[in-house]
């Protein structure tokens, strides 16, 4: 069998979320033409909503069992969902009764002629997706942007013509299940300590990001952030094997690489070093984004993308929603939404984005276990005053030392954080929620929350 095809016979499904659905939807079109023998798609939730996509799925072929503990039959290949536990029952009867276990990437890829390029870290991911997508559409590469960001993989890779690229954010999750995934491209932006709880301990977690290098050598190219401990000792195992290393700093030139030189972002290609941007040309802010920014421009160029387009697109990509997202000037105040700031970590890259103005940052939500002393010597430095709301204020306020010169404020809620952030911002200051916590204690999600704050913001705005 080659690397590139789907395996025949029957297939078990593991998990009825998005990505598990438009597994199903792609396998059902293969029932018919012979291939695929079998679909049973199963689930251990069991909701109206799912009933009803079974419902649907049901009708063109797929057998789904809710509710399930275990799967019931053997299959030759089973695909999991990135939601699915490596230690629940679900998967360990797959592990038990299938031949093959894989993930959705990996059966999108085998499905696909398209070459890949894929990118993962713990941080940046979507930010790099979309901007390298950009990148290509400025430069006409026909590609499609799938993963996380947005559409799963399998939903496309059907109707692609073999031209076409692959532009996929990849978690860990997704790589853990990989084996003959082999993209073209590849990036890994930083590995720093996150869902250790999924994946055991830090290597694993590690170990996991790094399959997507598993099988690259001549002829592919590996984009790395060298700046982060966690990714920086790849790159030299990655070039052992073969591939051209892309080494991407912000500390100045790196042979080969992607760096910033002053205020330069400069990306060294085979006909020598080109200058993609000026800092200030981007409209992403902060240096995590220098970073991304070098890293996308490093991929696009090695995917195809010729250097003026490239130029061009750095200049014209904005924000995404909810990413350091600019909301509103109202007062002489600009409102940043960076509600997808769901760690400390995030909050002081967030900072690194405000260095020529007064900050209010708003913090809070749900804790997930995190420290905050980084955060508060950051807003120390930087912030007029920090506004702590929702489950986690009060332990937020303890890492601010009495008497550091940084008042914070309490508020109920975050609209009761944003009337208190207006009534000390003073014009010319940016009001930054950037929360560093979970949103669940008042929101159903990051993206709520952000939407949220939109609304709170315009609408002060009108009144
Ligand atoms: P992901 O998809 O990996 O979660 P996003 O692009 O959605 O990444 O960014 C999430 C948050 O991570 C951003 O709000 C920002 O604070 C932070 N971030 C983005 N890029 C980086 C980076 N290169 N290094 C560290 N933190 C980053």
């Amino acid at each position: 069998m080659s690397e590139r095809s789907i395996p025949d016979g029957s297939y078990a499904v593991l998990g009825l979320g998005r990505s598990g659905e438009a597994v199903c939807r792609f396998l059902a079109a293969r029932l018919e033409a012979g291939g695929v023998r079998r679909v049973v798609a199963y689930d251990s939730a069991d909701s109206p909503e799912l009933r009803a996509r079974a419902q649907d799925l049901a009708s063109s072929g797929v057998e789904c069992v809710l509710g399930a503990e275990s799967i019931d039959r053997a299959a030759e290949v089973a695909v999991v969902s990135p939601g699915i536990r490596p230690d629940s029952p679900l998967m360990r009867s797959a592990l038990e009764r299938c031949g093959e276990v894989m993930g959705e990437i990996e059966l999108a890829f085998r499905a696909s002629r398209s070459p890949w390029v894929a990118v993962t870290g713990t941080n940046g991911k979507t930010t790099t997706t979309a901007l390298i997508g950009h990148l290509l559409d400025a430069a006409a590469v026909p590609c499609e942007v799938v993963g996380n960001i947005g559409r799963p993989a399998i939903s496309v890779v059907g109707d692609m013509g073999p031209a076409a690229v692959v532009v996929a954010e990849v978690s860990s999750f997704q790589l853990r299940l990989t084996d003959r995934f082999h993209p073209r491209v590849s990036v890994l932006l930083n590995i720093t300590p996150d869902h250790i709880d999924y994946h055991g301990s830090f290597e694993a977690y590690a170990a996991d990001k790094a399959r997507i290098f598993a099988r690259q050598g001549p002829g592919d190219t590996a984009v790395i952030d060298v700046d982060d401990a966690g990714s920086a000792p790849y790159a030299d195992t990655v070039e052992a094997a073969g591939a051209t290393v892309v080494r991407v700093s912000r500390k100045g030139p790196v042979a080969g690489g992607a760096y910033l030189a002053g205020d330069e972002l400069i990306v060294e290609t085979d006909a020598g070093p080109v200058r993609v941007a000026s800092r200030e040309d981007l409209q992403i802010r902060g240096d995590h984004n220098v970073s991304n920014a070098l890293a996308a421009a490093a991929a696009a160029l090695a995917a195809g993308a010729d250097a003026g387009s490239v130029r061009e697109g750095l200049r014209t990509f904005v924000p995404l929603a909810h990413r350091l997202e600019p909301v509103a000037v109202v007062d002489g105040v600009e409102y940043f939404n960076d509600s997808k700031a769901t760690n400390p970590d995030s909050v002081v890259k967030a900072l690194t984005a405000f260095e020529d103005r007064p900050v209010v940052l708003l913090l809070g939500g749900r804790n997930k276990g995190s420290s905050f002393e980084h955060v508060a010597a950051a807003a120390t430095r930087q912030a007029r005053a920090v506004v702590v709301f929702g489950e986690a204020a009060a332990e937020i306020a303890e890492a601010f030392p009495e008497r550091a010169g940084c008042p914070v404020l309490f508020a109920e809620g975050l609209r009761d954080a944003v009337a208190r952030a207006s009534s000390v911002a003073e014009a010319g200051d940016a009001v930054l929620l950037s929360p560093g916590c979970a949103s669940f204690d008042e929101f159903t999600g990051y993206e709520q929350r952000g939407e949220v704050f939109r609304e709170l913001v315009r609408g002060m705005g009108r009144r």
